[in-house]
């Protein structure tokens, strides 16, 4: 039988073809048929698991509880909140029979929880005792999005979504930017993306918040993507529920909220910041396998049971897979390559003979030799380098492709020739956002917390400018 090699269409001949290519060889996910929903496959839903485990171990020790809340909300309540119903009616599936039966008011399938969370706070939150309640919830949410691509945006996502409610404006705003700051660590430290922080405009902010902050990533073609979103809601949301304590003076006082979300869109953000032509590259620390072995000439004597005394070894200091299937060695390596398994082990009678292995790490595709006496020690090294510099590159990679526009010629000259984030000074007018989206197709990302005063005039109007803000084609 002669082996099949699987080969990907190249990023530079077709960005969208080379994403979907690795989404299935890989092996993340298959389509299935309701248009939009996909199915996540072992290996893909085990990337989620790590990101997952991660970032509940986190919530869980700065006191956020897990709660499940029903998957329903009634259209009455749904209402209750007028931006927040404005903003997700076009994109909200209703649920209108019970069997044959017609329902007397209609369910919608939760786009996300804000009015069953709030809901149930105005029935236990009472006295200034009460606060905060730090919930998270893990679980799917259904937004009937026109145009779906697997993970970026799909029809029904799994995420966590966290609800909180404190006692002062003050303290919901703490917990909006701590949180911002902990979904901006979890992409540098684990997945080595590099993120802008900052605050999303009017025009883009979350419906029904008072201000809505976000983490926003530069894709491989130069295409922005928001990877997660901190909402503060002020009294927004209590006071459409009446959610009120009473203070330690015995006054009633409405409470404030935050909320905020991070989803499966984050393994897209994976995919299109570190694959290459030879498929996924995985982050080492979310990898569901970092080392894989590979025997070589395994049907020589002792190969297959050196390889199984390695892979005891490695798993000591990282997760380990031994492949000693039948196909061969090369065909291993490129299916492993496809996978994005950090490092690869070969190791073949030669090799024993030198009392070695040979290290070939996914990210740059070097080779090394490792003696096994360093063996561990060397992996561990290797796993930590390998992150490093995948962080490096990834902001390398979006440095280059930062531009600042001082005018609508610049603006509209890098908007055409170029793809990346714009950075350019703004009045905070809406009408010069919209103006830009017309004419150049681009969109505000975020007004950055970093802040640098390129000039002091608007990009568009040139009245004065009130921020600078990053600019940019999104998915
Ligand atoms: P939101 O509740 O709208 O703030 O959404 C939280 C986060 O979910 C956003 O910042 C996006 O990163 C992500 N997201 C939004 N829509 C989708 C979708 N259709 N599929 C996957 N992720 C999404
Ligand atoms: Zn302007």
């Amino acid at each position: 039988m002669k082996d099949q090699v699987k080969e990907i269409t190249s990023m530079e001949e077709d960005f969208a073809q080379w994403y979907t290519d690795i989404v299935k060889k890989a092996e993340l996910v298959d389509y299935s048929s309701v248009k939009g929903c996909m199915i996540l496959r072992p290996y893909g839903y085990a990337i989620w698991e790590n990101i997952q485990r991660v970032m509940d171990e986190r919530l869980k020790e700065k006191g956020h509880e897990n709660v499940y809340m029903p998957m329903f909300i009634p259209e009455s309540l749904l209402q209750k909140e007028k931006d927040h119903v404005e903003g997700f009616a076009p994109e909200v599936a209703w649920v209108t029979h019970g069997g044959e039966e017609k329902l007397a008011e209609r369910l919608c399938v939760r786009p996300t929880s804000e009015t069953l969370f709030c809901e149930h706070f105005s029935k236990i939150v009472q006295s200034y005792n009460d606060l905060p309640k730090l919930y998270n919830q893990w679980c799917s949410v259904v937004r009937w999005e026109k145009t779906t691509r697997p993970f970026l945006r799909t029809t029904e996502f799994l995420w966590q979504e966290g609800h909180t409610v404190h006692a002062t404006a003050e303290e919901s705003h703490a917990e909006t930017i701590d949180i911002l700051n902990l979904y901006a660590w979890f992409c540098e430290e684990y997945l080595a993306i590099p993120v802008i922080k900052g605050q999303k405009t009017e025009k883009e902010k979350f419906a029904g918040a008072k201000a809505t902050y976000t983490i926003e990533s530069l894709m491989h073609d130069g295409k922005a993507l928001q990877t997660a979103t901190s909402h503060n809601f002020g009294t927004n949301f209590t006071e459409a529920f009446d959610i009120k304590y009473l203070n330690k003076n015995g006054r009633w006082e409405h409470a404030h909220q935050t909320s905020w979300g991070m989803t499966t869109r984050t393994i897209g953000a994976i995919i299109m910041v570190h694959g290459d032509n030879n498929g996924l590259v995985l982050p080492p620390k979310i990898a569901p396998t970092q080392v894989i072995i590979i025997p070589i000439a395994q049907h020589k004597e002792g190969v297959l049971e050196k390889a199984a005394t390695l892979q005891e070894r490695i798993a000591k200091v990282a997760r380990v897979k031994m492949d000693a299937g039948n196909k061969s060695p090369g065909w291993k390596f490129n299916e492993y390559e496809m996978k994005g398994i950090p490092i690869r082990v070969e190791i073949g009678p030669k090799d024993i003979e030198n009392n070695q292995a040979v290290l070939v790490r996914r990210d740059t595709k070097q080779k090394e030799i490792v003696t096994l006496d360093a063996l561990e020690t060397r992996i561990t090294e290797l796993l930590q380098d390998i992150h490093e510099s995948m962080f490096a590159r990834a902001k390398a990679a979006r440095d280059e492709k930062t531009y600042v526009a001082h005018s609508m010629e610049d603006m509209q000259k890098i908007a055409d020739e170029k793809q990346g984030f714009i950075q350019a000074m703004w009045c905070g007018e809406l009408a010069c956002e919209e103006r830009l989206k017309e004419e150049l197709g681009v969109t505000s990302r975020c007004i950055p917390f970093e802040q640098v005063q390129h000039t002091t005039s608007c990009v568009c109007c040139q009245k004065e400018a009130k921020h600078m803000v990053y600019w940019g084609k999104a998915y």
